[in-house]
């Protein structure tokens, strides 16, 4: 099922991209939560964690890394959050698997 996301990556909406590769695209969220909040997409539509499968294993080791460089690039690479928010209860509202990488502020733990 495709979402909002699914036509960001066709460019059919806009969105502050930030970086892209074959395998993903990362865009500025339109509410952050941090001076620099994130959102990085595989291409590939998958609606949640969760429905990974073993054959997803490289896209998802990629999509780490990417955020290792996309925080470097950022300069945040000593300090970001990563949240993966899967399923609603968890406060996923677009079911398009989606890193958020947070920085630029201090992080409480637990989250909230
Ligand atoms: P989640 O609640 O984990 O599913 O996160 C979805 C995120 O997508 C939220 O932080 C929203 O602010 C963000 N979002 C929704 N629509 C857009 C959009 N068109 N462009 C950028 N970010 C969006």
């Amino acid at each position: 099922m495709s979402t909002i996301f699914t036509r960001i990556i066709s460019r059919e909406i806009p969105a502050d991209i930030v970086y892209e590769d074959e395998l993903c695209l990362a865009f500025r969220d339109i509410n952050p939560q941090a001076p620099i909040h994130l959102l990085l997409i595989p291409k590939q539509e998958m609606p949640r964690l969760i429905d990974a499968q073993p054959a997803d294993a490289a896209l998802l080791g990629h999509l780490l890394l990417t955020a290792n460089t996309i925080a470097r690039q950022m300069g945040v690479g000593d300090a970001y959050r990563l949240v993966v928010n899967n399923g609603a209860d968890a406060g996923q509202s677009v079911f398009h698997l989606h890193l958020h990488i947070l920085a630029g502020r201090a992080f409480k733990w637990p989250p909230g």
